[in-house]
This record gives structure tokens, sequence and C-alpha cells, in this order.
């Protein structure tokens, strides 16, 4: 893999990653890769296929009959959209059903192996600022910037409320708190790259933060001499 001027930001559920991501990129001029999306991607094909989620052979078998690709807009801080075969799912991957399973889908290797093969692909071709769980410690270690973005559970069960506000969906805060303890548990606990920080990661608490103050550190992070 060649060295190139990467950043990886990891964290929990809803800790603003993907925004954060999306801001700095745009800063640099790097294109931006939001991974969880591709997890949710084959999490979407395993509910419509009604595939069973515990069965590793099948959902490789479904990701390999649907290969999930991503395209991105190679504008600085460009959208990007997800596609399985020639189907775009880019606004399917939100919903309540896909969140609810994406992780169990998501704590197979050979589920993970698939999808870290296509990430290091795309960050063979140019900057990314990549976010997920295991970029920093699995799929860039070699990245010269690392961030591992936390905020309390209450900061991201406002954050997420307000994104589902947003698109029109009504869930109580309740469930969301659930959803967030949830998911966070089984991506801390699986074998397979479970999420904690890199040993070289930077740690932002977003808790107080403005998506604009996080990439701001983070970019200054990036520019920063010592950095890399
Ligand atoms: O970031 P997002 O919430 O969309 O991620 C959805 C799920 O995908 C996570 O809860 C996690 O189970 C999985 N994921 C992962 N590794 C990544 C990105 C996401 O396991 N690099």
């Amino acid at each position: 893999m060649k060295r190139l001027d990467h950043v990886a930001i990891d964290g929990p559920a809803a800790s603003g990653k993907t925004t954060a991501a999306r801001l700095v990129a745009h800063r640099l001029g790097f294109v931006y890769l939001d991974t969880g999306a591709m997890y949710r991607a084959l999490a979407y094909l395993a509910l419509v296929s009604e595939t069973d989620l515990d069965n590793e052979r099948a959902l490789v078998r479904l990701s390999k009959a649907h290969p999930i690709r991503v395209e991105l807009d190679q504008t600085a801080g460009g959208a990007q959209r997800i596609f399985a075969g020639d189907h775009e799912l880019t606004d399917r991957l939100s919903s309540s059903a896909v969140t609810a399973v994406v992780s169990t889908v998501a704590a197979h290797p050979l589920v993970r192996e698939a999808m870290v093969r296509e990430q290091r692909r795309i960050a063979d071709d140019a900057p990314v600022v990549m976010a997920g769980r295991d970029i920093g410690t699995v799929v860039l270690p070699q990245a010269p910037h690392k961030v591992f973005l936390t905020a309390s559970v209450d900061a991201r069960v406002q954050r997420r409320g307000a994104e589902m506000e947003a698109a029109g969906v009504d869930v109580s805060e309740r469930r969301l708190r659930e959803e967030i303890d949830e998911r966070d548990r089984l991506d801390q606990s699986r074998a397979t790259s479970p999420l904690r920080p890199a040993a070289d990661a930077i740690v932002i608490d977003s808790t107080h933060l403005t998506a604009d103050e996080v990439a701001d550190r983070i970019a200054s992070i990036v520019n920063s001499p010592s950095s890399g």
C-alpha cells in the first residue's frame, strides 16, 4: 500500500465521525469515505433477502452476488454513493431496521475481510479521510493522522435524535439510547477488529463541540508540523 496522507477517524455510534470526516475532507482537499455505509449496505441486502444474519458464509455469498461498491465524488468532501451490483442503496441505509442488525453483520471476520480489501483499494488511489470503527487499528494502521472521536451518550442520543427528526422519523429517546448502547457493546466486544482507539490516535471528546469545531481540531492536527 502506498503511504498517502490519510486521516483515520474512529469512534462509537453517533459520535459525529461522518460529519467530521466530510468537513475535514472538504478543508484538506481530500475525498472522504464513511465505511459504516458499506456494512449497512450488506445489512440491508441481508434483510431484503431474508439471509440468516448469523450465517457468515451466506452473507459472504450475498456480498459476492451483489458486490458493494462505493462511488466517491472526487471533489473534496463530496458525497459518497453506495451500490450493491447496479442498484444504488445510498438512501436506504439509515433506517432503524438496518441500524438494528448492522453490528451483527459486521462482526463476521469474512465479511470484514471483503470490506477492508475494498477500503484499502480506495485508500491506495488518493488521500482520504476515512471514518469507521477499525480504520486506525486495522484498515490503515500506517495512516499518519488518527483521531478517536468520542462524546457522552447523552450528546450522541441528542444528535441522533435530531437527525431522525430532520428525516421525519419519530423514535423515542429511550429507544435511541438502547440502540446506541447495544451497538457500542457489540462493536467493542467482537473478537475481530473491535472498536478501540489505536495506540497512536488522538482522542477528541466532541460532547461540547460543534461539528465545525471538531473539524477545526482535526484539520489542525493534520497540519501540525509534528503530525505524521
Ligand atoms: O458508522 P455507522 O454507525 O454507520 O456504522 C454502522 C455499523 O457498521 C457499526 O455499528 C459497526 O457495527 C459497523 N462498522 C464496522 N467497522 C467500520 C464501520 C462500521 O464494524 N469500519
